[in-house]
């Protein structure tokens, strides 16, 4: 442990500007109103739909299938099903949830290339017709149990660079994909495109830009052999903004439409329809995760940092503070006071639920049990990554405003 100390970095983080806007007021009388008990997760519904709406104005003709395992509260699903958007869903129970709040059949998508037969017949079963792959294993499954299906083919992307890689999961090598589109056709399924993902919180808009290349290339190679592809799946990896500020929706728009127009248009195809899977850009600044001060303590007399051990941690709430991959931004109700530097950690007993091995943060020194912090921007892979009961804590519950 004290060498973990020794190499932290101190950081000082300001309050998000997201603190005076009208979000977080509503946020705020919601807590103040109601005081639920914590660790909980307020929802403010407006600014999914203000995300939304952003994105789709930025990338007309686009359509969106919001990635319900990055908030999966049935207010999100319900609102987005309102606005028309379409579900990327990775399971049968996530399937049965978007129907229960309003989606169709047809807005759904089976965006994970990982499933069991027996799973693909019930999704076909309860009317879902859009599936993806990347196998042939997984092609000839689809062929079976759900005849007559679209599908689209997932090609693995090389290190994108972003916060949370993909790895080498999911997609296949893109003569591969070529070859199972093919043979898609000829078992009486629809090829209806290529499908990759950039990874989660991708800063760089120009990660899109090599997957269309690739897209474009395979494109070609089957239509001359008189397969067109209608579709072009571009997958998710929009940001939230943490403590570092992201690019602009509109940026990212851009540099895709000029990819589109770019490779599609080296390759004399016409310009596919695109489908987008955003989960975190939705979500992530909506929400905000209000947990509880349990114990400020001190290891040793020297030490002039504290821990601050928080209701909430990496099995109940704050998965994304792992591998130091998201510094959140913090507020506290003592502000203004003095302050020192914090390591922040869970409640519960296993000695990797503390939040973050490389950093500081400073909180106030008057900081009790007791009082609230609040992570900001904590809409995404919050509540969903939150175990049922590990060690007795209950999983982070949501209230949508
Ligand atoms: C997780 C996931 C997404 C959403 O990713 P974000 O980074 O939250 O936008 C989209 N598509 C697929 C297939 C996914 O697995």
């Amino acid at each position: 442990m004290g060498d973990m100390t020794a190499r932290r970095e101190l950081t000082t983080y300001p309050p998000s500007n997201t603190e005076d806007s009208e979000a977080m007021a509503r946020i705020r009388e919601f807590l103040d109103r109601v005081a639920p008990p914590t660790p909980c997760l307020v929802i403010d519904l407006q600014t999914v739909r203000d995300r939304y709406l952003e994105l789709t104005e930025a990338l007309p003709g686009a359509r969106a299938f919001y990635a319900v395992k990055a908030n999966p509260a049935p207010g999100v699903l319900r609102l987005l099903a309102t606005l028309g958007a379409g579900f990327d869903v990775a399971s049968i129970p996530e399937i049965e949830l978007c129907l229960a709040e309003g989606a169709r059949p047809e807005d759904i998508s089976y965006g994970n290339t990982i499933k069991k037969r027996a799973d693909v017949a019930k999704a076909f079963a309860l009317g879902v017709r859009k599936f993806t792959t990347d196998s042939m294993a997984d092609l000839e499954n689809l062929a079976e149990c759900a005849p007559g299906s679209s599908v689209f083919c997932r090609v693995a992307l090389n290190d994108t660079g972003a916060v949370f890689e993909f790895g080498s999961k999911f997609g296949c090598a893109s003569d591969m994909v070529v070859s199972l589109l093919a043979r898609t056709g000829e078992l009486g399924l629809h090829p209806a495109g290529v499908s990759f993902h950039v990874g989660s919180q991708q800063l760089d808009p120009a990660a899109w830009d090599a997957g269309i290349a690739e897209a474009a290339e395979i494109a070609a190679k089957l239509a001359s052999d008189g397969i067109q592809l209608p579709l072009l799946n571009i997958g998710g990896g929009f940001p939230g903004n943490y403590t570092v500020v992201s690019p602009p929706t509109t940026h990212y728009a851009t540099v895709i439409s000029d990819s589109l127009a770019r490779h599609f248009g080296a390759a004399g195809l016409p310009l596919p329809e695109v489908m987008l899977e955003p989960g975190r850009l939705l979500v992530a600044d909506a929400g905000l995760l209000r947990t509880e001060v349990v114990l400020v303590s001190r290891k040793s007399t020297a030490d002039d940092h504290r821990w601050v051990y928080l209701d909430s941690g990496r099995y109940n709430g704050m998965a994304d503070t792992e591998n130091d991959w998201i510094y959140f931004q913090l507020t506290t109700p003592r502000r203004g006071g003095e302050t020192g530097p914090v390591i922040l950690a869970g409640p519960t007993c296993d000695g990797t639920d503390v939040w973050y091995h490389n950093r500081m943060y400073e909180l106030p020194l008057e900081l009790r049990a007791g009082d609230h912090v609040d992570v900001l921007s904590a809409g995404a892979y919050s509540t969903s990554t939150s175990c049922a009961d590990f060690n007795g804590f209950a999983p982070t519950t949501t209230h949508c405003v």
